[in-house]
């Protein structure tokens, strides 16, 4: 009974309890001062280490999906869009269509707060557990492309491929030729009926298909991607414009 605080911080460690190791002056010292029981001592230790881990978790998820922002999903204003009413918004964010595997094509024209919703529905998505990557559409080809030879596009498409939400940006931005699209056919047929896709594009599903040479590709793409989806035309008034900051006025 007459080990040190040191000795069992190190004993914690290998444990794997490394959180509480590092925190078990500061829980004695409250410990002492607050007279907690043995049970409350444990209980503020056991939760201390959990929350901790959550937390980390939550960073590395963060850190893995690779947005090209943080906006929370409260800065997405409702009231600058009448696509989404507050009902269906609320229904978004109880992540019911993640668990079933459904898809969400967000479509509007460039403004529209497409990547702002999609950035924010991921950004929640992981805080309540989920594992979310995102990706823009030229970012995608370019890393299937190099899949075989570069270890970096081999190591970001394993976790694209892991995730329980792929939110693809800016679809369909520019036409594919017929190995780019048979790459992208292969990574929605690997990832139909396991994980949820967010597309966000100005264009249409129709007009994707004349983008690429091959329609028979795209028309098999389509056909996993629109199996089970929501499609959500998003307001043709740009946000940018309608809040553009001028010099002169
Ligand atoms: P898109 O991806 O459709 O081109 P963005 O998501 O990049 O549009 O939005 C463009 C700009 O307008 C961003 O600065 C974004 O934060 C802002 N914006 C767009 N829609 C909204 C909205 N509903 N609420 C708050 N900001 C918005
Ligand atoms: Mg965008």
């Amino acid at each position: 009974m007459s080990k040190s605080v040191t000795e069992i911080q190190q004993a914690f460690k290998q444990l794997r309890l490394s959180e509480t190791a590092e925190e078990l002056p500061e829980l004695l010292r409250k410990a002492e001062q607050a007279s907690w029981t043995y049970l409350e001592f444990l209980e503020q230790l056991t939760t201390y280490e959990l929350n901790r881990r959550e937390e980390k978790s939550i960073e590395r998820r963060l850190n893995w999906a690779r947005f090209p922002f943080y906006k929370p999903i409260t800065m997405f204003d409702l009231d600058e869009q009448t696509a989404i009413t507050e009902r269906q918004l609320k229904q978004l964010r109880e992540y019911q269509w993640l668990e079933q595997a459904y898809n969400l094509i967000l479509l509007g024209p460039p403004g529209a707060g497409k990547t702002l919703l999609s950035v924010g529905l991921g950004i929640e998505a992981i805080q309540k557990g989920f594992q979310v990557s995102f990706v823009t559409m030229g970012e995608l080809i370019q890393l299937l492309k190099t899949e075989e030879f570069t270890n970096k596009s081999r190591t970001q498409l394993k976790r694209i491929r892991s995730s329980d939400l792929v939110i693809i940006d800016d679809v369909m931005y520019v036409a594919m030729d017929e190995r780019e699209a048979t790459l992208f056919f292969q990574l929605i047929h690997q990832l139909y009926e396991q994980s949820s896709l967010i597309l966000t594009s100005n264009r249409s599903p129709e007009e994707w298909t004349e983008l690429v040479d091959n329609q028979g590709i795209m028309t098999a793409i389509l056909d996993r991607l629109l199996h089970r989806v929501e499609v959500i035309h998003m307001n043709n008034e740009s946000y940018r414009l309608k809040h553009q900051k001028t010099i002169f006025n």
